[in-house]
Parts: C-alpha cells; structure tokens; sequence
C-alpha cells in the first residue's frame, strides 16, 4: 500500500510502526458551529483510508479531536450569553448526528481539548525546561521556533522566508516574543473568557499544543499517520511536529496525509459570500450517502468543486449501484436453482477480477475515483450476466463483492425495503382475524414483524391504530 506523504512528497510504501497496527490522529472540527461541507471532507476521507486499512486486517486506533476552547466559541457565547461549554457540547453533539447520517465512524477516541489542560501543561513544562520554550513578563508562554532545527520540514518552508513574511505580522500584544516566528504555547485569560490555573499564569492553551498532547496520550509518542485538510500543513501541523519531536525527542508521525479543499461553484467557501453549505443544509436536498459518494468520486489529494450538476451525477452513479444491488435481492427471491454451475464458477472469477482492480485503486494513495470505477464495472458486470436465469449462489456472490467495496467506502448501498401503508394495513386485518380466531401465536408473530420494520401497534378502544417508530 503506497501514501503520499507531504513530510517527503512522494509515495511512500506504507510499514506500520507495529505489525499490523495502525495509530492514526485526524485533526478535528472547531466546535462553534454545525460542521460545513468542507469540514466534512477529510471526515469522510480518513473515514474511508481507516475502512480500507481495516479491511486489510489492520487494528486501527483511530483519534481525533474537538477543539473545544478558541476564540470563535468563546465569541458565539458571548453572543448567546451562556458558557462557551454549552456552545461546544451542543456542537459535538451536533456533528456527531452529522457525522453518523455520513455513516463515518465513531472515532476510537473523540477527545477533547478543555479534558486534556493537564496533559499541556505537562509538555509545556518539558519544554520550558529542554529551553525549547520561555515564558514572557505577562505569563504568555511562547515556543522558540529557530530552537527546532527541523522547523519548516512538513512545509517545505524556508525559516528566512517565513521571517520575511512574518515581520509584518506581528501583532499587538506580541511584542514580548524573542522572534516573530515564535508561537504560542499558553497565553494568559482575558476578562469572562474560561481559564485554567497554570505555573505561568491562568490561562488558556493556545491551539497547536492540544494535538501534540492527545495525540501522545491516546496514541503513544511516535505514530503512523496524521491527517487533515491542507490548510493545516502551515502553521498547525508544522508547529505539532516542532511541539512533540522537541518534547519527545523522538520522530512524531511517519506519514503526514492532506485532503485537498472543497470549493463551492469554483470559489472559496464563505459565508459573507452567500456560499456556504452546512452538512445539515445538504442534507435536507440530498441523501448524505450521495454527499459521500460525491467526495469520494475525486481523488482526496485534488480541490474539488461542489456544484447541484455534480451532485446530481453523484446521486445517478449511487443510484446505479443502489438499483443493482435490488435487481439482485429481486433476482434471488425468484430463483429456481440454489448452487453455481460451472459457467457461474467462471464468471465469478472473472468478477473478482473488478475486486482486485478495486484494492490497486485503494493501493494507490487511496484513489478512490479509480476505486468507484472499479464497483462500476462490477455492476455493469452483474446487470449484463444476470439477464437470464441464475442460481441463488451466483447472485448472492456477485452481490456480496458489490456490497463489501462499497462497504470499505462506507456507502450503504442496500437500501431496507420500505414498508408501505397498504401493506401495513393488511397486515393488522391478518393479525386482527388471527386474534378472533384465537391464534395468539400468529398474531403476536405479526406485531413482532411490523415492530422490526419499525411499525408500533397500539390496541385502543376504537380498534388498532399503527405509528411508525
Ligand atoms: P476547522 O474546524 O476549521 O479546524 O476544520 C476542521 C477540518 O476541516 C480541518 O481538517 C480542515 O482542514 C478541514 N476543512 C475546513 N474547510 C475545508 C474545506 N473547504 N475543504 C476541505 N477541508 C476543509
Ligand atoms: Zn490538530
């Protein structure tokens, strides 16, 4: 299995730092508000890189964070007059019912920033003492950044460049650092904003600091990939390397992967722009499974461009696996014969063929365009050598392939029959007629059949009456 690496940008063949293990940290949402669309790409991105390394037989440990202390969440509490805790808990909340509807994974851990403040102060002090840190008059604890001889190695940036760039960038209330490329560690509270006591002042942690940190606790010193959108790569994921690798003293991660960014109509996403799309939003016109589909149809490397035309693409290519798995549910029902005959046998091999072409896409820097390719192939596959008839074994196999790659890029393409009113209804007169009839078994076999397909009965006086649960 090859990644592109941005710390070497090249492929890299992939070697786990334990056999058959994988730690792997993903930069989480800043919970302030309902995660946008663009946040959702490396969600469903990574989501997918761990499904596949799963299916390889890997154990993933997989973390990854919400930021849950920042200066945005601080303002949206402010502006609705409750703690900024109440504004991060309904948010975490809130993106955990998105990331579910994008049937992305819970994450091993979901840690938070404002429960690891002790994990934080524990490095900082490490740093402070190697003199990788110092602590300014006002209690603001900066990292010295020329201190880390790597700096710049993730970015590919020139340290001189950088403090070209920088100088201007000096801000108010910065004056006291050694060197404007110098960032902060631990910086001091401001009236009404939360704090934690703290050797230097009582404060807040500043933004790098908290990845460093979890990513040790849940994860160990030394890891195997850390991932993100690129906006990351400069300064957070540069700054993370310089944090733990000084803290450490050991290499952090070994394999740095970045998705590329979701644009909107070929322009930035931004809310003063009027193009901005919450996952919520999308979901109220599409299916979220079609959200997926869509931004795993580009390569995760490649900007990729959000439009109604290219969704409803996405929603025909979903379509068209979701309407072959059917035709094959449809095909097993009425089928005659149960075992392959030799030609099946053949033809199943010839189908695995698809599955093979799928795990080189995956093998590739996970090309998951090349990889739906592939799934498509299969199903025109299927839909051409299923047009007469075929044993329940056959189309079982073909449909299991159909399903299990679709699986690995967590696309649900078997869809649960909906249970329509008129069936419903007949069903309760049978249920009703076995009652008079004083078969009690059979009737509370009927009500145990509507309430798996979610249909709740209620006995009332004025007869039965049904509600969808
Ligand atoms: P934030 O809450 O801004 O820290 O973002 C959480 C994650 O979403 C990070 O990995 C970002 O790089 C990623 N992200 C934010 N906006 C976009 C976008 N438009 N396209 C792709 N990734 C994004
Ligand atoms: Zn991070």
């Amino acid at each position: 299995m090859k990644i592109y690496n941005t710390l070497s940008k090249r492929k890299e063949d992939f070697v786990p730092l334990e056999e058959g293990k994988v730690k792997m940290y993903v930069c989480g949402p800043t919970v302030y508000n309902l995660i946008h669309i663009g946040n959702a790409r490396p969600m469903i991105v990574f989501d997918t890189v761990r499904r596949y390394m799963e299916h390889k037989g890997y154990e993933v440990n997989f973390v990854s964070n919400f930021t849950d202390v920042d200066d945005k969440i601080i303002k949206q509490a402010i502006a609705e007059g409750v703690e900024a805790s109440v504004i991060s808990e309904r948010y975490i909340a809130e993106c955990k019912k998105d990331m579910q509807a994008m049937n992305v994974k819970p994450a091993t851990t979901h840690p938070k920033a404002t429960e690891e403040i002790c994990g934080m102060l524990d490095m900082i002090g490490t740093l402070i003492e190697k003199d990788y840190a110092y602590v300014a008059s006002d209690g603001t604890v900066y990292f010295r950044t020329r201190s880390f001889k790597d700096y710049g190695k993730l970015s590919h940036k020139n340290l001189d460049d950088l403090q070209g760039g920088n100088r201007s960038l000096l801000v108010s209330g910065e004056d006291q650092k050694e060197d404007p490329l110098d960032f902060v560690l631990w910086k001091p509270k401001k009236e009404g904003e939360p704090y934690w006591e703290s050797p230097w002042c009582d404060g807040r942690p500043g933004w790098h600091i908290e990845c460093s940190v979890m990513s040790r606790r849940y994860l160990g010193e030394e890891i195997d990939i850390h991932a993100g959108g690129e906006d990351l790569i400069f300064p957070h994921h540069e700054n993370e390397i310089a944090q733990s690798e000084a803290a450490n003293g050991k290499p952090f991660a070994k394999y740095w992967m970045h998705n590329g960014f979701l644009n909107i109509d070929n322009k930035k996403m931004s809310k003063s722009e009027g193009n901005f799309f919450t996952v919520r939003d999308i979901g109220q016109k599409y299916d979220l499974q079609v959200l997926r589909f869509f931004m795993l149809s580009a390569h995760y490397r490649s900007p990729l461009n959000f439009s109604a035309e290219l969704m409803e693409a996405a929603g025909n290519g979903y379509d068209r696996i979701v309407t072959s798995v059917s035709n094959l549910n449809y095909l097993m029902e009425n089928s005659a014969s149960e075992s392959m005959s030799g030609e099946e046998r053949v033809l199943s091999d010839e189908a695995e063929g698809f599955v093979t072409q799928f795990d080189e896409a995956m093998d590739d820097d996970f090309n998951t365009a090349d990889a739906i390719s592939a799934i498509f192939e299969l199903v025109k596959f299927a839909n051409s050598n299923t047009k007469e008839a075929r044993s329940k074994e056959f189309l079982q196999c073909l449909k299991d392939k159909i399903v299990t790659l679709s699986d690995i890029c967590g696309l649900i393409v078997e869809k649960k029959q909906e249970i329509l009113d008129k069936d419903i209804e007949a069903l309760i007169e049978k249920r009703q007629a076995a009652r008079k009839a004083r078969n009690f078994q059979l009737a509370d076999e009927i009500r145990n059949e509507l309430l798996e397909k979610g249909i709740v009965l209620e006995d009332t006086r004025e007869g039965v009456k049904w509600k969808r649960a």
